[in-house]
């Protein structure tokens, strides 16, 4: 980096007051206005994956809305994630309302041309399902990609009325593409009523280790991040379905499950990665559906657990 110009960072908020301007992640530049990025914002404002509430194609938006709070320095992370490295914003990609192959197309196309430039890709969703070409993408850069899911569901089902791509079907989906080895692999925060008592022995019958919701009572994060670091090998995808959170928490959801994690698990656990030495090669935060959201709190939290996972990418620069 150090031949490099400095990194573009954010808008200075003591000189451009924060409500103000246009809406990038951060307020970062976008990408075509400094032409590369070692991490770059990538929303996918699709949910025609989604089976119960709609609304999440407004998720990027909102979360980007939600972002122009976040300061230049990550204390917890101790890090300036802006300023070690250049964070932009790539837009939005996969935009066809009506079509879910195209949409996931346009998705992994944009995710591909960022990894093939060097970049780690955040993702914005959108529903779930978006995750699928977010992973192609990212496994076609770095090979099987080790998983870390938070999420309420395991998203390993077979298929919805036929279709075989939907948000609770993307990860076996993504299994069977071979993007994800589900031995190097944990879902954390899984919760609420099932289709039968299968499911999650069936889940873990390809290879999953998982963490109940209700399993954190007693191991806690510090047990969450041991599992973690037992069965997590770089380089690691972390995708977090913020329905992961209780709603009260994360209201603005599309399938929202009673007894889910507060914002501080969450938080910490991500964070906690910090502490395994893992390369963080892409992300994503899905499943924010404004239109459910009240006072914009679960885009909040999205906005906060994505400024996490651009500081956990920025420390594999280091
Ligand atoms: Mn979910
Ligand atoms: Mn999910």
């Amino acid at each position: 980096m150090s031949e490099r110009e400095p990194p573009v960072g954010p808008l200075d908020a003591l000189r451009h007051p924060r409500y103000a301007g246009l809406r990038t992640f951060a307020r970062l530049p976008a990408i075509e206005s400094v032409g590369r990025a070692d991490v770059a914002v990538l929303g996918a404002p699709f949910d025609g994956g989604a089976s119960f509430r709609p609304g999440a194609r407004f998720g990027p938006a909102a979360i980007r809305e939600a972002s122009l709070l976040l300061r230049p320095y990550n204390e917890p992370l101790d890090t300036s994630p802006f300023a070690e490295a250049q964070v932009a914003d790539a837009g939005d990609a996969g935009p066809n309302p009506f079509d879910l192959a195209a949409a996931h197309g346009a998705v992994e196309e944009r995710a591909a041309e960022l990894h093939g430039a060097g970049a780690r890709v955040l993702g914005l969703g959108g529903d779930h399902s978006t995750a699928l070409p977010l992973l192609r993408a990212a496994a076609a850069r770095h090979g099987t990609l080790s998983l870390l899911q938070l999420d309420a569901h395991t998203d390993t089902w077979e298929e919805y009325f036929g279709a075989k791509v939907t948000h609770g079907t993307f990860l076996k989906r993504a299994v069977e593409a071979g993007a994800v080895d589900p031995a190097r692999s944990l879902q954390l925060g899984l919760r609420g009523p099932l289709y039968s008592a299968d499911d999650y022995p069936e889940d873990r019958a390809m290879g999953f280790a998982t963490v109940l919701a209700r399993e954190l009572d007693r191991v806690g994060v510090g047990g969450a991040l041991d599992l973690a670091r037992e069965r997590l090998r770089s380089p690691v995808y972390v995708t977090v379905d913020v329905d992961v959170l209780d709603p009260a928490f994360a209201p603005g959801t599309g399938t929202p499950e009673p007894g889910g994690l507060t914002t501080r698990e969450l938080l910490a656990i991500v964070r906690g990665l910090a502490g395994l030495e893992l390369d963080v090669v892409a992300a994503d935060v899905v499943e924010v559906s404004p239109p459910y959201d009240a006072g914009g709190v679960t885009a909040m939290a999205a906005a906060a657990v994505a400024y996490d996972l651009i500081g956990l990418m920025v420390r594999g620069f280091a």
